[in-house]
């Protein structure tokens, strides 16, 4: 089998889509973060296209090492992973539909295909209280069974404390009791604020501490988390096992949050999560893409044993589903994997063709 193209596709849903296609008809799909959609299919279609044409696919891992070592002086960071993302997923998913597997399968076998899925909020930096607890609210009339809601405070460092656990406190009394709700301080304290605020997280009953201070701050990081009882997580601004290496070794959050979309795919998540689970750090993954990226990233979460927390999904979404023609199931606020070769998405061409920006 041989790769006959790649190519990308900036989509009017804030996709990078990724198509690999083989000469023997077998069709791989991927995304790369969305952070830049044009920037993302320009790198796969100019840099990592000429790299691996005519290759073997089912090579995933020596096609990984053309990719990375062959692009690493155009940045290890940013758009040089998340566009290898974007192309190793599809790798995964052309080996696994040749093998007439699913993904979780080929990867090692799951532990579980059924995950409870918290619902992600954001913005909570620009709202009231009030507005955060109606997003919060919806999203358990949705079916949510567990939340995260996001600050989102864009580099600024400790604008509000107060209103954050203000924020926090009407969140937590406006949902049951079983219901867990996790915050996520988006890198907006100081070291100090951080293990105050966290003191207090932790008398409020929250599930999770997510990023409190600069994800450069490595110090910082684990001076919070030994200093608090609560998980506190971090990692979506790391890219590779040698930064997660570091994170770990020098940060020691509780909780490793690698995203299948940025951290150069499925082969370098894979080799992340071991290392987490050689240090007995759960890996909870980053991930804000509710179609391929959540596929891809729930495939691999199914062979963790200990990944065993609500998954992060940003919430159904009608304009993604509708490229595929078989989209992801969400109900009861669980997806359940499906038992089918691949990552289980298969193109909608029409609706694609819809939603490529021209
Ligand atoms: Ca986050």
């Amino acid at each position: 089998m041989k790769i006959a193209d790649i190519r990308a596709y900036p989509l009017k849903t804030r996709t990078a889509l990724v198509r690999v296609f083989t000469d023997d008809g077998i069709e791989g799909i991927g995304e790369c973060s969305p952070m830049n959609v044009a920037v993302m299919c320009h790198f796969v279609e100019t840099v990592l296209r000429p790299l691996v044409l005519g290759k073997n696919p089912l090579d995933v891992e020596r096609l990984w090492d053309a990719m990375y070592f062959g692009t690493y002086k155009l940045g290890t960071e940013g758009t040089q992973p998340s566009a290898i993302s974007g192309v190793d997923i599809a790798l995964w998913d052309i080996k696994a539909k040749a093998a007439g597997m699913p993904l979780y399968r080929l990867l090692g076998g799951a532990v579980r295909t059924t995950f409870t899925m918290y619902k992600s909020i954001g913005g909570g930096g620009d709202m009231t209280p009030a507005q955060m607890l109606a997003e919060v609210r919806k999203a358990h009339e949705l079916g949510f069974r567990a939340v995260k809601i996001r600050m989102d405070w864009r580099y600024q460092q400790d604008v509000d404390p107060a209103k954050d656990l203000e924020m926090f406190r009407l969140c937590r009394e406006g949902l049951p009791a079983s219901t867990p709700l996790s915050f996520d301080a988006n890198n907006g304290y100081s070291v100090a604020t951080a293990i105050r605020q966290g003191r207090k997280l932790e008398e409020l009953g929250a599930y999770h501490f997510e990023e409190p201070v600069s994800p450069t701050n490595y110090a910082g990081i684990r001076a919070v988390a030994d200093a608090l009882d609560i998980p506190v997580s971090a990692g979506e601004h790391e890219y590779t096992r040698w930064q997660f290496r570091n994170l770990i070794l020098d940060a020691r959050p509780d909780l490793l949050q690698p995203d299948i979309v940025k951290c150069c795919g499925v082969t370098e998540m894979k080799r992340i999560a071991a290392l987490a689970e050689t240090f007995d750090m759960p890996v909870l993954p980053h991930q804000t893409q509710p179609s391929i990226g959540n596929a891809a990233s729930l495939a691999l979460c199914a062979t963790l044993p200990l990944s065993t927390r609500p998954q992060e999904f940003t919430g159904p979404r009608p304009d993604l589903d509708e490229l595929f023609k078989e989209p992801l199931p969400f109900t009861n606020g669980q997806i359940t994997l499906r038992d089918c070769p691949g990552l289980g998405l298969e193109i909608d061409e029409k609706a694609l063709a819809k939603a490529v920006i021209s």
